[in-house]
């Protein structure tokens, strides 16, 4: 009975997968797309897919940003990845494709509303050295922040991943993407990626192929590792224990990055997972969820966010999160 209540929770997120759809004539062939949502949340990953029949080459744009089609093999089949920004404000935002077949070409426009999200809060206490910094650690942290924000610019590199994005890391998440932050009563920023609570030593594997572009002690982020999955998608790894990993070596999807500790400021053993696509700050679920086709690990991933928004309202209340093995970056 029990189990039959789950597959009917799961059963009913099958049935709400939010898809746009659009057909188009012109130049001189047809094309058409599907998997642009008319309404997203901030933090989203969506996959747009695109069949030109007539051999065009698609493009397009996204709040200011190109969308870049890869095709995986046959020339008329395209897809592309795009998201909206952890704190991207509310809004309708135009998402236009364009097809070049030949001499002709045909474009459409799309409208997508992004709505808030309610991300919840958490309440962290902690020794106030790490919570006020001393202006040497603050020169620190600031220089560490441009040199990520530097590679997140880095433009041009050829799609590495294929398929689906696999968890670094089993376990549970312990703190979900866009948290808000208020350390010892002060309000701070948003969470910028998913902490999941794993055994220190336990191995992290590369979720998708890429290059590491960055292998590093930071003072928040403690041991970490930035992988280029090209076509500006990248995902870091912080407080690792050990790394596994060095600068510029191609990885494979499933290999071994590291292993899980509580380096940096954390204050126990846990995985912080982050994505950046287009330079955008976006949920790793997300991610996840966008490149699978697998119905199953869609519904189990819809299941998590879904428990996270549970656990959120009830933060609303003025619940604390609580502290195990948290994630304080
Ligand atoms: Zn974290």
């Amino acid at each position: 009975m029990r189990s039959g209540k789950i597959w009917l929770v799961i059963a009913s997120f099958l049935l709400v997968i939010p898809s746009g759809w659009g057909l188009c004539s012109g130049g001189q062939g047809t094309w058409r797309v599907e998997g642009i949502p008319s309404t997203l949340k901030q933090g989203d990953v969506f996959r747009i897919r695109l069949t030109a029949d007539g051999g065009g080459v698609p493009s397009g744009g996204f709040q200011g940003e190109e969308i870049v089609f890869y095709s995986e093999e046959n020339g008329k089949d395209y897809e592309a990845l795009m998201g909206v920004d952890l704190e991207c404000p509310a809004g309708i935002y135009p998402l236009n494709i364009t097809v070049e077949e030949g001499s002709g070409v045909s474009g459409r426009m799309f409208q997508i509303e992004v709505v808030r999200a309610f991300f919840g809060v958490q309440r962290i206490t902690l020794p106030p050295e790490m919570v006020h910094l001393d202006p040497q650690s603050l020169k620190r942290v600031k220089e560490e922040k441009r040199k990520m924000e530097a590679l997140w610019a880095v433009r041009g590199e050829n799609r590495r991943w294929h398929g689906k994005f696999l968890a670094p890391v089993e376990g549970r998440i312990n703190a979900f993407f866009g948290v808000r932050r208020i350390l010892n009563g002060e309000r701070r920023g948003r969470h910028n990626g998913i902490d999941i609570k794993a055994r220190q030593g336990e191995k992290v594997l590369c979720p998708n192929d890429g290059r590491v572009v960055m292998v590093d002690e930071l003072f928040f982020g403690g041991k970490t590792v930035v992988v280029d999955h090209g076509q500006q998608l990248f995902s870091f790894y912080m407080h690792l224990d050990r790394v596994a990993v060095r600068m510029d070596q191609e990885i494979r999807k499933g290999d071994v990055i590291g292993a899980v500790g509580a380096s940096g400021r954390a204050t126990g053993p846990h995985l912080h997972w982050g994505v950046r696509l287009n330079g955008v700050r976006v949920d790793p679920l997300s991610l996840m969820e966008a490149t699978t086709n697998d119905m199953e690990t869609i519904g189990i991933i819809r299941k998590r966010k879904y428990m996270a928004e549970k656990r959120k309202k009830r933060t609303k209340k003025g619940e604390n999160l609580g502290q195990g093995g948290k994630t304080l970056d």
